[in-house]
């Protein structure tokens, strides 16, 4: 459960009345049952439930996330964004930024934003990670290049002769791989990005779908920290 500053005070947890929901009707806990309660900044905490609060009884040592935090820039697709968030979440992104590129036929309302950031911290609670990752508001990809900072900078072009991303060794602390909507990008995308540093990477030699190929990237990452 992700619990944020607010409520907590010293070992005690106020529950909001949708924690409580969450806790006695859809996990279907009792008074005194234990859970993971996290504050999506890197800390979690073994919890014990009280009628209408919770105990926290010991910090957890144990560390879920990658040594390499991993930030995607997706060209938004125009379906099927939903169905990427949480599994780019279980196999342990940090940053995820939605990208208005060349080709984007989407323009994400602020509901959609809302409805991916509350997928993103589902689906780390329910994979018991420590930190929720942040999803962007969406970004031009000029913009994107110009801002995001990653020690190491990737971009998976479907075409072309680039080097399986599994044979890039992983740079410390972090890491930015960007990939395209269903039309790809176009090759001035790709020019601007080997501008700023990117480089290029291959998925394979089958084309992947704008909503396989993050999916396909973030294991091969996670894979390679983990392996
Ligand atoms: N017709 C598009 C093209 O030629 O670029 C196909 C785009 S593909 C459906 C969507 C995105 O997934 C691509 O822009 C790329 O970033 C990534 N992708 C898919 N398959 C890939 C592969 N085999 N290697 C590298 N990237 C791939």
């Amino acid at each position: 459960l992700v619990i944020s500053a607010s409520q907590k005070q010293a070992s005690i947890v106020i529950l909001k009345p949708e924690q409580q929901h969450y806790l006695y009707r859809v996990l279907r806990l009792k008074s005194g049952d234990r859970f993971i309660a996290m504050d999506g900044q890197g800390n979690s905490w073994l919890a014990e439930l009280q009628p209408d609060h919770a105990a926290l009884i010991e910090p957890i040592i144990f560390q879920s996330e990658l040594p390499i935090a991993v930030t995607l820039m997706l060209a938004l697709p125009k379906t099927g964004f939903d169905d990427v968030i949480r599994p780019l979440t279980e196999l342990g992104v940090a940053c995820v930024v939605p990208i208005i590129s060349d080709r984007t036929l989407l323009n994400p309302s602020p509901n959609k934003l809302e409805r991916w950031r509350r997928i993103a911290q589902e689906a780390a609670e329910q994979s018991e990670r420590q930190c929720v990752p942040a999803i962007l508001d969406p970004l031009s990809f000029s913009t994107a290049l110009q801002t995001i900072d990653a020690k190491q900078r990737l971009i998976c072009a479907a075409r072309g002769a680039s080097p399986h991303l599994l044979t890039c060794r992983l740079v410390a602390p972090s890491v930015c791989v960007a990939i395209g909507c269903e039309g790809g990008w176009t090759d001035a995308e790709i020019d601007r990005a080997i501008a700023s540093q990117y480089q290029p990477v291959s998925l394979g030699r089958r084309i992947l779908r704008a909503v396989t190929a993050p999916i396909a990237a973030m294991a091969l990452l996670a894979g390679a920290q983990e392996s």
